[in-house]
C-alpha cells in the first residue's frame, strides 16, 4: 500500500537543506553565462560554449528545485509535477553526456576511466528520479485521499449518506485535542508495536490546495474493518473521539479506506 511509504519518505524531507548552497550553484551558472555571452558577441569564443553554459544554467536551476522539492516541506499536486520534470530533465542531460563521452571512448579520443564519472552521475540523476517518483505518487494518494474524504464528508453533513458500507459517522465529544492525540498514538504503539500509521497530518499542502481545513485531524492509513481498525474505532469510541471511517473507495479511484480523526475539515473560505 502506498501509505507504506510514508515514513521513508518523511525521512528524507527532514534532511537538512542546503538552499543557500542551491541559490549559488544557480548565481555561479548564470554569471557564467552572462560571460560567456560577452566573450561570444566578442567573437573570442565559439556559440556553442553559450549553449553549453546555457543548459548548465538550466540544469543548476532544475537541481535547486529538486532539493526544495525533494527534501523540502509538504507539496502541492502541481509542484510534484513540476519535480518529476526537473528530475526527468536531470536524467535525460546525464543520459546525453554518458552518450557523448561513449562515442569519445569509442573513437579512442578518451580511455575508458573517462566513463565513470558520466556513469556515476546517470545513476544519481536515476536514483533522484525514482526519489521524486515515490514522493509525487505518494502526494497524489493523499490528494485522491482528500477529495475522497471531502466528497463524502459533505454528503455526510447533509445527511445524504446513511450507508454504513461507505463511511461510519462518530461525533463523540466533537474535539480531537493535542492530548487525545498523543494517549491515541502511544496506546496504539503499545498495541501494536508499530506507529500509528498517519496518512495526512493535520493541514497539509494538499488539503489547503483543494480548500479544506485539516487542523487539529489526522487520517489514520488503516481499513476500519482491519483489525487494527477496529481496534481503532473501539478506542476512538470509547474516548469519545469524533472519527469518520471511510470504507468504500469512490468508484475508480484506488484509495479511499481510511479512518480520519477529528471532526470533518469546513470548507475554507475562499481566499483565506
Ligand atoms: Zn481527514
Amino acid at each position: 500500500m502506498r501509505f507504506r511509504l510514508l515514513p521513508a519518505i518523511l525521512a528524507c524531507w527532514l534532511a537538512p537543506l542546503a538552499a543557500a548552497q542551491d541559490d549559488s550553484g544557480v548565481a555561479r551558472a548564470a554569471a557564467e553565462v552572462e560571460k560567456i555571452r560577452m566573450l561570444v558577441a566578442e567573437g573570442a569564443v565559439p556559440r556553442a560554449r553559450l549553449e553549453k553554459a546555457e543548459e548548465a544554467l538550466a540544469d543548476a536551476r532544475d537541481a535547486a528545485y529538486l532539493r526544495r522539492t525533494l527534501y523540502g516541506p509538504e507539496l502541492t499536486e502541481q509542484e510534484a509535477d513540476s519535480m518529476l520534470e526537473a528530475a526527468r530533465r536531470r536524467l535525460v542531460r546525464r543520459e546525453a553526456e554518458l552518450s557523448r563521452q561513449q562515442t569519445l571512448v569509442e573513437a579512442g579520443a578518451v580511455s575508458r576511466a573517462g566513463l565513470s564519472e558520466p556513469l556515476e552521475s546517470v545513476d544519481r540523476a536515476r536514483r533522484e528520479l525514482d526519489l521524486a517518483v515515490s514522493r509525487a505518487n505518494l502526494v497524489r494518494a493523499i490528494a485522491e485521499a482528500v477529495r475522497i474524504e471531502a466528497e463524502l464528508a459533505e454528503q455526510l453533513e447533509q445527511n445524504r449518506l446513511d450507508s454504513p458500507d461507505v463511511a461510519q459517522r462518530f461525533d463523540g465529544s466533537g474535539a480531537f485535542s493535542a492530548s487525545d492525540r498523543i494517549r491515541l498514538e502511544s496506546a496504539f504503539q503499545r498495541e501494536f508495536a508499530r506507529p500509528l500509521p498517519i496518512s495526512a497530518n493535520g493541514q497539509t499542502a494538499v488539503h489547503a490546495a483543494l480548500g479544506f481545513d485539516h487542523r487539529d485531524r489526522i487520517d489514520v492509513a488503516l481499513h476500519p474493518d482491519h483489525p487494527e481498525g477496529v481496534w481503532l474505532r473501539r478506542y476512538l469510541e470509547s474516548n469519545r473521539i469524533p472519527f469518520f471511517a471511510f470504507r468504500a473507495p469512490a468508484p475508480g479511484k484506488s484509495t479511499g479506506p481510511h479512518i480520519h480523526v477529528g471532526p470533518l475539515s469546513p470548507r475554507l473560505a475562499k481566499g483565506g
